[in-house]
């Protein structure tokens, strides 16, 4: 598969013009030449070969380079399903060679002024520094080979502006910043819902939607961009929120955004009071419509968005190092899939996102609560549980339609047989059907440990909210009824935030 690699998509359109020494020129070929037939090497500039286990992560059309995204299953990528999923094959090498620790390293972002350069120069330079006698010296000596070898390899994968690492970081703070952080904290079983923003303009049916689910909720989500299709910014509908007295969580998908703009963006979210962020990576472009903008590159991923976005809150400084007079206060959430790919696999990845800055999790549909239990056995091997709040992902089913809709189309969504059975035989009562499903689900989420809430994604069916939430027995503590709410609203009381 190698050898038929598309060699240069990594490489800038004018990189074959510029000026670069002839000593340059010639290794840069040289390293083609040798890693372009046996790895498939597009010449990213940004090597990181050694951490995911000799396969190179760039073949992923995502361009994903610190892990699978929530749609990767072990048979095929599902960007393009004529593949299989690179970062699954890594997962596997790494897991089979005892290596997969080296994958929680969290990895940076291309620099794009090394792209299409040799990744070989920068190791020549950091041998000449460290002395190419210390180097060989130090290789030969069982004791000093992993510190040499790191001597000169760390610097270059992991440059100043970044300088990753897999351990994990606790938030540098004490007092909760947002309200869901409070509730969470307080051990209160929190629900929340989310919102997928208006097609157009009007504004009309997002408040009454949002004023429907305000006494039900911690919190309400909008979607950025779902399905890669443009709608109505996430941004937007949170500073609504905000003026109807309701906590918002903005979603952000990494996809749409370079790392210059996604630092503005959660610098004004902060400024306009938003707290809670969701990094997400998006999905890809090829689940959206006609014309398509480009699938193969994320500027950032999810985790490095969060890695940046702690960094932005606990030490006050954008990526570039200037220092951020006043840091944005965040509460950072990130998606969690636990039916994509292998339960071991994603626990690691999990524990990627928590160890890079995320402190909530609201996970992908869960319809099999067996398997979720692996999911959870998994992360808590992993340590992870006590440093995460985990709400679960439910999305009462409509129809049978609907729900063939999900296990067959949506990536990393399961709906076991004997579920899509009750739907098909509901007949006329398949909305009554799913509700019930749904509670069920619910119930048996709630008496697991380990689980501090729910997410509920209606699908456009916001009305059923309201009634999920009542008949499962969770409304919040300070739950207002709506009569009385705008009662007390009229009255001059505000609203629960
Ligand atoms: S990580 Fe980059 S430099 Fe390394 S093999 Fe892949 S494309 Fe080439």
């Amino acid at each position: 598969m190698s050898v038929f690699a598309p060699a240069r998509r990594w490489q800038p359109a004018y990189r074959p013009f510029r000026r670069e020494k002839a000593g340059t020129r010639a290794l840069a070929a040289l390293e083609r030449a040798v890693k372009g037939p046996v790895y498939g090497c597009r010449m990213c500039g940004n090597c990181l070969l050694q951490e995911t286990a000799f396969i190179c992560p760039m073949e992923c059309p995502s361009g994903l380079r610190n892990g699978p995204c929530g749609g990767s299953t072990p048979d095929h990528c599902y960007v393009d399903e004529t593949r299989p999923c690179v970062w699954n094959e890594i997962y596997e090498r790494a897991f089979a060679g005892g290596r997969e620790e080296k994958l929680l390293e969290v990895l940076p972002p291309l620099d794009w002024d090394k792209v299409g350069g040799p990744t070989w120069g920068d190791v020549l330079d950091r041998v000449k520094e460290v002395g190419p006698g210390n180097f060989v010296s130090g290789m030969r000596d069982a004791h000093l080979r992993s510190e040499t070898w790191e001597s000169v390899f760390r610097p270059v994968r992991q440059p100043e502006w970044w300088n990753g690492d897999s351990a994990y970081h606790p938030p540098e703070y004490e007092e909760p910043i947002t309200g869901l952080e409070r509730r969470l904290r307080s051990g209160e079983f929190v629900v929340t819902s989310e919102i997928a923003p208006p097609l157009g303009t009007a504004t009309g049916k997002l408040v009454r939607d949002i004023e429907m689910l305000k006494p039900y909720v911690a919190a309400i989500n909008f979607t950025d961009c779902p399905s890669a299709t443009p709608r109505m910014s996430s941004l937007a509908c949170c500073l609504i929120a905000l003026q109807h007295g309701v906590e918002p969580i903005m979603q952000i998908a990494a996809r749409d955004r370079t790392r210059v703009g996604l630092q503005a963006e959660v610098i004004g979210a902060a400024g306009l009071g938003i707290g809670n962020v969701l990094c997400l990576s998006g999905d890809n472009p090829a689940m959206g419509p006609s014309p398509r903008s480009r699938m193969d590159i994320i500027d950032l991923d999810s985790i490095q968005m969060l890695w940046m976005l702690r960094k932005m809150r606990d030490e006050g400084t954008y990526l570039d190092g200037r220092t951020i007079k006043n840091p944005p206060k965040l509460y950072l959430g990130a998606a969690a899939a636990p039916y994509a790919s292998r339960p071991h696999f994603q626990a690691l990845r999990e524990q990627k996102k928590v160890n890079a800055g995320g402190q909530f999790f609201q996970t992908n549909l869960v319809y099999d609560p067996a398997r979720f239990a692996v999911w959870l056995d998994e992360l808590a091997k992993r340590d992870v549980l006590n440093k995460v709040h985990i709400l679960v992902g439910i999305t009462p089913l409509k129809s049978y339609k609907m729900a063939r809709y999900l296990h067959d189309q949506v990536p990393g969504v399961a709906i076991p047989d004997h579920l899509l059975d009750r739907m098909e035989n509901a007949g006329e009562d398949q909305e009554k059907e799913g509700i019930q499903i749904a509670l069920e689900l619910i119930e048996e989420v709630n008496q697991r440990g380990g689980v501090q809430g729910i997410h509920l994604m209606p699908v456009m069916w916001e009305a059923i909210v309201p009634r999920l939430v009542t008949e499962a027995g969770l409304l919040p503590p300070d739950f207002i009824p709506p009569a009385a709410h705008e009662h007390l609203v009229a009255a001059g009381a505000g609203a629960r935030s």
